[in-house]
């Protein structure tokens, strides 16, 4: 089976294994495992940020910035698309007591001109715009890298208007790797930044957030009551930090892979294919052919050996990562192409 559902599938390589068994840990709720420690300090380096915070998961990377971010009754304007909008379970409304302004992006990309007309007057009936919380690559739209320059547009906006900005960079990494614009310089324009380990770099489980210190200690006491206050975590710290060092290059490979897959796919009337977005490692196949239900193609593929997931509603997405080679993706190509349903 070719399992290009998610680069979340991605298994612990033995040297990653082993640089897990070896790490060297302490309690990390006093503060006290230098792995984690390490951990922390490597990203917020990579990051351009006085401090960071591993936390388990993606999801809670960024709720516990929301949480930091917020009062009860604020507002976070994001992208229609965006994961914390639509995959994270209404969390920000059940943990942090605040609700979502989602905008129809293009590419799950939004401009400073739409955002400026979404924040709330100052009214004291109305919502107060806090937040602007940007997704880098974005996940749903298939794996699309925010323009800096739009970036740079939206954080002198948020400026006059004194809101603050998350990133969502999940998939950072990629962004950084196809532009060769370097992580910090996309961080600078915001005032926290989450990062998966547990995407393309392969590891385990894991998410960091940086930030300024003064946030980071606020977002460590969040982070313990969500319950993400771990032990000895440099078991986990430890594949991240092999992750860092040995699979951020690659992630080219990735991209190169994503691309013949959806040229190939491409060729295929029955699939359709918008190329230009296909900038990372996701391929998003919308269905021209045949009416089928998203799970019965699904399926049918999965018959033929590759597995795919459900994209935004009616549409396939597939994902490139360290556990699929070259060859298993020009196999799934080749079946992509030569499908008929
Ligand atoms: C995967 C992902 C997350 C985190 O999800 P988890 O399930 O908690 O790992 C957050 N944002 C984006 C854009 C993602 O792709």
């Amino acid at each position: 089976m070719i399992d290009l559902r998610s680069d979340t599938v991605t298994k612990p390589s033995l040297a990653m294994r082993q640089a897990m068994a070896e790490a060297e840990v302490g309690d990390d709720v006093f503060g006290e495992d230098p792995s984690v420690n390490r951990l922390q300090e490597k990203v917020a380096e990579l990051l351009g940020k006085e401090d960071a915070l591993f936390v388990p998961s993606g999801c809670m990377a960024n709720q516990v910035s929301l949480k930091v971010h917020t009062q009860p009754g604020d507002e976070v304007i994001l992208e229609y698309g965006g994961h914390v909008f639509n995959y994270e379970t209404v969390a920000p409304s059940i943990l942090s007591g605040i609700q979502l302004h989602p905008l129809p992006g293009v590419n799950g990309v939004l401009t400073a001109e739409q955002i400026e007309e979404a924040i709330r007057p100052p009214a004291y009936y109305m919502p107060r715009t806090r937040v602007i919380e940007l997704e880098n690559t974005h996940n749903r739209a298939g794996g699309t890298i925010y323009p800096l320059d739009g970036i740079k547009s939206i954080r002198s906006l948020a400026e006059r208007h004194g809101i603050t900005m998350h990133l969502d960079g999940a998939r950072l990494w990629n962004a950084s790797v196809a532009t060769g614009i370097r992580m910090k310089e996309y961080a600078k324009y915001f005032d926290s930044v989450s990062v998966c380990l547990s995407k393309g770099l392969g590891a385990p489980v894991g998410s960091v957030i940086a930030a300024s210190k003064e946030f980071i200690a606020t977002a460590r006491r969040y982070r313990k009551i969500f319950g993400g206050g771990m032990r000895q975590a440099g078991i986990l710290a430890a594949a991240g930090i092999y992750a860092i060092d040995h699979n951020i290059g690659r992630l080219t490979e990735d991209h190169a892979n994503a691309r013949v897959l959806a040229e190939r796919a491409a060729e295929n009337p029955f699939f359709s294919v918008d190329l230009a977005t296909v900038q990372t490692n996701i391929v998003i196949l919308g269905i021209r052919g045949k009416k089928l239900e998203v799970e019965t193609l699904i399926r049918k593929l999965a018959e033929r050996g590759v597995l795919v997931s459900a994209g935004s509603p009616g549409k396939l997405r597939a994902v490139t990562h360290l556990d699929v080679s070259r060859t298993q993706v020009e196999e799934a190509a080749e079946i992509l192409s030569g499908f008929a349903a």
